[in-house]
């Protein structure tokens, strides 16, 4: 288990690691925002522990682009506001739990703990659409009950597409998941994951369509007829 401290006060990062540690849990460390994208685009965490006051990005804004770009991993927001409307918003960006400042370590220790513990977490750990389904912890894909080991880069266009679940997802979306921040993204490549996805899928047997919707991105339906 390990967990990524997004905080740039590096008094308290290094009390959140001794505390963590003597609780079992090894932590690595960021100080920023665009830090932290980089970072979570390459490496897999348990939990993500998130400070919202940070010195080049709103954490706020930070968790709203993880969660469009597919970023599953549980997060909990650490922060010195602890005002209603402050936590409202960290829930609605996609935080799992929230922790005001000051705080008990052993009170952060458990919610990490708690968090872990949980079948699936807000976002959900299985995905379905359809006869279709996705862990997305083991990257496991599932086709009516049998399981199918996708390679990456078209098992993250699905979950992309089953979180969206009915709704567009632009283009852009799959881009910046794919080829996280390198931004070395030839014109034709998403089309040609798509249609990698789209064709495992059919082989499977799978009763859901990806639809290309023309300049805007894609859309997964079910097929009920066949
Ligand atoms: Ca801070």
């Amino acid at each position: 288990m390990r967990v990524l401290l997004v905080e740039d006060n590096t008094e308290l990062v290094s009390l959140l690691k001794k505390g963590l540690s003597r609780g079992g849990i090894e932590a690595d460390a960021v100080g920023t925002a665009g830090d932290a994208g980089h970072v979570l685009a390459t490496m897999q965490y348990s939990v993500v522990v998130l400070d919202l006051g940070l010195p080049d990005e709103d954490g706020i804004t930070l968790l709203r682009d993880l969660r469009r770009r597919g970023e599953s991993t549980p997060v909990l927001v650490l922060t010195a506001r602890d005002g209603v409307s402050d936590r409202v918003i960290g829930l609605r960006a996609g935080a799992d739990d929230y922790l005001a400042k000051p705080f008990a370590m052993e009170e952060l220790i458990a919610r990490i703990q708690a968090l872990l513990r949980r079948p699936g977490s807000l976002l959900g750990r299985r995905l379905t659409f359809g006869n279709v389904a996705l862990d997305t912890e083991g990257r496991q894909v599932f086709v009516a009950d049998a399981s199918h080991a996708f390679p990456a880069r078209e098992t993250a266009v699905l979950e992309i597409l089953l979180r969206r679940s009915g709704n567009v997802a632009p283009k852009r979306l799959f881009e910046d998941h794919l080829f996280g921040l390198s931004g070395d993204v030839g014109s034709n490549a998403v089309e040609v994951y798509v249609h990698r996805l789209r064709k495992m899928l059919a082989d499977a047997g799978a009763t859901v369509k990806i639809h290309t919707v023309r300049g805007v991105g894609y859309l997964l339906t079910e097929d009920k007829v066949g």
